[in-house]
């Protein structure tokens, strides 16, 4: 008598091919999943694209806190700050705003460090055996990284954020402005003090790192389909199935990593990701007179100027908005002002600009773990300043659940169904 045939395994679908899907979509074809990647977009064209390529595992204090809270009002009057608000987004962006003010309470913002203490050191651990497998060495520099300082309040406002990181033993030095000018040639007279990371980490080309994975990922078997996920089906408390407008794809779980997009897949599921998009800007220069290998951040400034494949690249500056309005290109032109007085004479002609959305949770705590009502549905978004820095600790963590292990109890304050339903 025939046998009849043993049914295929049902994919584990990840919506979302920016650099935490592909990290995530790399990590479960390692450990032995089917993974079949779901995007309108090639891979890692949205905000995984322009980042600044600092891998920042010693970034361990939440962008939401009281002294941040605090500057809201001057933020609002001045449009060139590193902190602004994208007026015509302003009614939008009230609800948003005032959970931020309930999340900057110190009780909070402990919570937010001891998860960015779990999480960072998941990272690094994470960064360096993902380059390994995935053979990315080339794209990664590790040269250190230099925060600069043009006052001494400047300087004195990181004091809590260096204490945290002198607590967990980071490796760094407190650097005048002579020592910034020899680690970092070409700085302006007026940088008054520094702080050097030495085992700081960038990528010369963050787009190249997504599509690297992306490569590597079809190379050993996996698929990236391009379509926009439109809904979710389910049976009870499972996740059956993928709609991507007519077309239904079974699959055995799913794992949301669709950035700033991710709430629209959440409320399929009854619950919220109440995501902002944090506009950031970069723009490339060609790298006339550039005498430094390291990224240097201005921090006063918001910014970072990283050396990169294609150029120099000046990324950063935040501006609060609401998702896909046009971008304001005078927050890129400062960029270019600002690198003026921070490095004279330093950078070219400018050969691109680019804006993109960081998905921004309001207590800045990324939303990591497995969704309230289906135990099949992963979450792996919000990730804001430090997505591309914590991809892959996000990818290991949602192995590790799909494994039946459970998150470090530090972890459970990024639980994606804290927003409520
Ligand atoms: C100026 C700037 C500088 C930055 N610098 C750094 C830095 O130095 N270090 C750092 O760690 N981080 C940095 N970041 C942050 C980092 O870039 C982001 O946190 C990260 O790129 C977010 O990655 P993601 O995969 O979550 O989102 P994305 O890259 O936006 O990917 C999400 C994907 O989901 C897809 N998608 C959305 N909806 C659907 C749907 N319905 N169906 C199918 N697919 C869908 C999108 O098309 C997209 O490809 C910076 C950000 C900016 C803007």
């Amino acid at each position: 008598m025939a046998s009849s045939p043993v049914p295929a395994a049902l994919p584990v679908a990840v919506i979302g091919a920016g650099i935490v899907g592909m990290a995530t979509a790399r990590a479960l074809q390692r450990a032995g999943r089917q993974v079949v990647v779901l995007d309108n977009e090639d891979p890692g064209r949205k905000t995984s694209f322009g980042n600044a390529g600092f891998i920042a595992i010693d970034h361990v204090l939440p962008l939401c806190r009281p002294d941040v809270l605090r500057r809201v009002p001057k933020m609002l009057r001045d449009p060139n700050g590193p902190l602004t608000i994208h007026l015509p987004s302003l009614l939008w962006l009230l609800p948003w705003m005032a959970r931020f003010a309930l999340a900057a309470r110190d009780s909070e913002v402990k919570k937010g460090v001891d998860a960015f203490g779990t999480l960072m050191e998941e990272a690094n651990a994470s960064w360096k055996s993902e380059i390994q497998s995935s053979n990315l060495g080339e794209l990664f520099r590790s040269l250190g990284a230099l925060y600069v300082y043009e006052t001494e309040a400047g300087f004195q406002s990181g004091a809590h954020e260096r204490a945290l990181q002198a607590a967990k033993g980071t490796a760094m030095e407190i650097v005048d402005g002579n020592r910034a000018r020899e680690l970092a040639p070409g700085l302006a007279p007026h940088i008054v003090k520094g702080v050097y990371y030495p085992h700081g980490m960038h990528t010369i080309s963050p787009y190249h790192v997504v599509t690297a994975l992306a490569e590597r990922f079809v190379a050993e078997g996996g698929r990236i389909e391009k379509a926009k996920v439109t809904g979710i089906d389910v049976d009870g408390n499972r996740a059956t199935a993928v709609r991507m407008g007519d077309r239904v794809k079974p699959v055995d779980a799913v794992v949301i990593c669709a950035g700033r997009a991710s709430g629209d897949i959440t409320r399929h599921l009854r619950f919220r990701a109440p995501l902002v998009a944090e506009r950031g800007y970069h723009v490339m220069v060609e790298p006339t007179n550039v005498r430094f290998t390291l990224p240097v951040s201005p921090s006063e400034r918001g910014f970072f100027i990283t050396p990169m494949r294609e150029g120099l690249r000046l990324a950063g500056t935040v501006e609060l908005g609401a998702p896909d309005k046009p971008p304001s290109w005078h927050r890129a032109d400062l960029l270019v002002k600002h690198l003026k007085s921070i490095f004279p004479g330093v950078g070219g002609a400018e050969t691109s600009r680019w804006m993109g959305e960081r998905p921004s949770l309001p207590d800045f705590r990324p939303a990591i773990g497995r969704a309230p009502h289906h135990h099949n549905v992963y979450c792996g978004y919000g990730h804001q300043h430090v997505g591309l820095t914590l991809a892959t600790a996000t990818a290991r963590l949602i192995v590790r659940l799909m494994d039946g292990e459970a998150l470090p109890p530090t972890l459970a304050s990024c639980d994606p169904g804290r927003f409520g339903s």
